[in-house]
């Protein structure tokens, strides 16, 4: 068998993965980024916002992740999105939102390590962000303007005043963008498109550095299998990969980051023998490192969708948000629900899109199906398995019906409920049209103690000296991102990086 020898071997060209591999080639470090997706970063389906709903129709840029039907949404199977190309899930719906100060400090507690909070993040946030925006405030401070991540805020004048004038009208604060010391209420997200083309890992930190550094090398195709540990020095020797070439082994001088996701960072460890012994002997694999937690705590916010004939509902290309409480006045403690508005002037209809930022459901799980390293992971979801996340969903839908209602909504424009609709049973609806949003994270869980999570707060394993696990899995237990994990992923790949960099160079 081959052996291909970096100092450092990147598992996942993913959103975490494609920076780890750039920025590490950058500082000079022989880097390999293994892959198991293609290069599609030129395909108009992943670069064009307008090709984004046929994009999640397509079934072979997909990783296939089987799940059962789930009896708490009427027996519906959910297609589970993970891109199987470079780039990873930033191909997605675009909304780039930081860590509210609440949550920055739930990843202070977990790790014990104060440079998790939302002063000393915002230093990663900047490294990644190319900040523009139409609003009338400064740049100052608060965004980036170097970074390779291009963010476009748009602020549009004529609707902006409306929507202040709804949020006051409901009582709650309105912020030009959510940082800063308003951190919740009413606003508009930031994006990863501009003129209609996404900004994303893959195009704008691999690919240059790939033209760039003769010291990365990238191998697409490539699925890896499992890291060999050595039981005894609690080493990691190598690993293996397959590719349509044959299986390869890839030998890191200094260490293995593992960034395939919130599923595949979890299923790779215990195909290697690092997790729980009981999920491990069940399948017959050689526990190597025992490490409970590996796969627990998975936790999305899921969303419901409300539709509206909306035909003189014109804001331009902005998008307005709002996380909130439905029953208290929002503070930064307390938001349970994020919205999204989304105009589709084609057809004149407007889309409410509702997260739970708070859901109760026990957390879900990846395991196994079998020790073969090609069968996708078990996935165990438990969405709406707490009958309070039903009422917080409930409360959602009313909110928005009062939102729409309100004085300066009703003389912007005249909209119809189309969905749910008036005479519509909302229990039935939630079930019936509940979908993942995607924020999937918590599976290889950060904190102090290995008994209840996997990662340390420099995202080493716990136990293991040359691995560490860098991607959305690593948000604490019991953490649900109550907006989109995508900008904070990349920035914690800056984060460790500058980790690497400190002892490496
Ligand atoms: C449909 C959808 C829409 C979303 N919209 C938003 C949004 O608007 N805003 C937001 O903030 N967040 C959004 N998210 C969530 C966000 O995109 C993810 O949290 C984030 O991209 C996860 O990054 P990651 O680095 O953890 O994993 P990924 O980006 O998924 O990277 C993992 C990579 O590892 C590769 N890989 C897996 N297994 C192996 C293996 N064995 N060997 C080699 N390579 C492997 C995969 O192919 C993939 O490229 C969305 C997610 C989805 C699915």
């Amino acid at each position: 068998m081959e052996n291909i020898v970096a100092d450092f071997v990147v598992v996942g060209g993913g959103t975490a993965g494609c920076i780890l591999a750039a920025r590490l080639a950058e500082h000079g470090l022989e880097t390999l980024l293994l892959s198991s997706g293609s290069d599609d970063t030129s395909n108009p389906l992943m670069n064009q916002k307008s090709q984004f709903l046929s994009l999640l129709k397509a079934t072979h840029f997909k990783h296939y992740l089987p799940h059962m039907p789930l009896p708490n949404l009427n027996n519906r199977t959910l297609n589970l999105i993970v891109w199987n190309s470079l780039g990873g899930n930033s191909i997605n719906w675009g909304g780039l939102e930081r860590l509210t100060e609440t949550e920055c400090n739930l990843l202070v507690n977990a790790s014990g390590d104060p440079s998790f909070s939302v002063e000393h993040m915002l230093t990663y946030y900047k490294m990644v962000e190319n900040f523009t925006t139409t609003a009338p405030f400064s740049l100052a401070g608060f965004h980036g303007n170097n970074g390779p991540i291009q963010i476009t805020h748009i602020n549009e004048p004529g609707f902006s005043d409306v929507w202040k004038k709804v949020a006051d009208e409901l009582g709650e604060a309105f912020s030009d963008d959510l940082v800063g010391a308003i951190d919740y209420g009413f606003s508009f997200e930031p994006s990863s498109f501009k003129n209609g083309l996404r900004s994303f890992s893959a195009n704008e930190y691999l690919i240059p550095a790939l033209n760039k550094y003769s010291n990365l090398t990238l191998i697409t195709g490539a699925t890896v299998t499992k890291f060999e540990v050595n039981a005894i020095t609690k080493q990691i020797d190598n690993l293996l990969f397959v590719s349509s070439n044959g299986c390869f082994r890839a030998i890191a001088r200094k260490e293995y980051i593992l960034s395939a996701g919130a599923f595949f960072s979890p299923h790779l460890l215990m195909l290697s023998g690092i997790g729980d012994p009981d999920v491990l002997e069940q399948n017959n694999i050689p526990v190597k490192h025992i490490l409970r937690q590996v796969g627990k705590n998975l936790t999305d916010n899921g969303f419901i969708e409300l539709e509206y004939e909306a035909k003189d509902f014109v804001i331009g290309q902005c998008i307005p948000v709002a996380l909130i409480n439905t029953r208290k006045r929002t503070t930064t403690m307390n938001p349970d629900l994020f919205f999204v508005l989304n105009m589709h002037q084609a057809v004149g209809k407007l889309h409410v899109s509702i997260f739970n930022a708070s859901p109760r459901s026990p957390s879900g799980s990846i395991s196994l199906y079998s020790s073969n390293p090609l069968v996708p992971p078990k996935v165990t979801l438990n969405y709406l398995d707490d009958q309070k996340d039903i009422e917080t969903f409930i409360d959602g839908i009313n909110y928005v019906r009062r939102m729409m209602s309100t004085n300066a909504m009703k003389h912007f424009a005249q909209v119809i409920e189309t969905l749910p609709g008036k005479e519509t049973n909302l229990h039935m609806y939630i079930r019936d049209k509940l979908l993942p949003s995607g924020h999937f994270v918590g599976t290889c869980s950060m904190g102090q103690d290995p008994q209840t999570s996997v990662v340390d707060k420099d995202f080493k394993v716990h136990g293991i000296n040359n691995l560490r696990v860098v991607d959305a899995s690593v948000f604490p237990a019991g953490f649900v991102s109550k907006k989109g994990p995508c900008l904070t992923v990349y920035a914690l790949a800056e984060k460790a990086v500058n980790l690497l960099k400190q002892q490496y160079l």
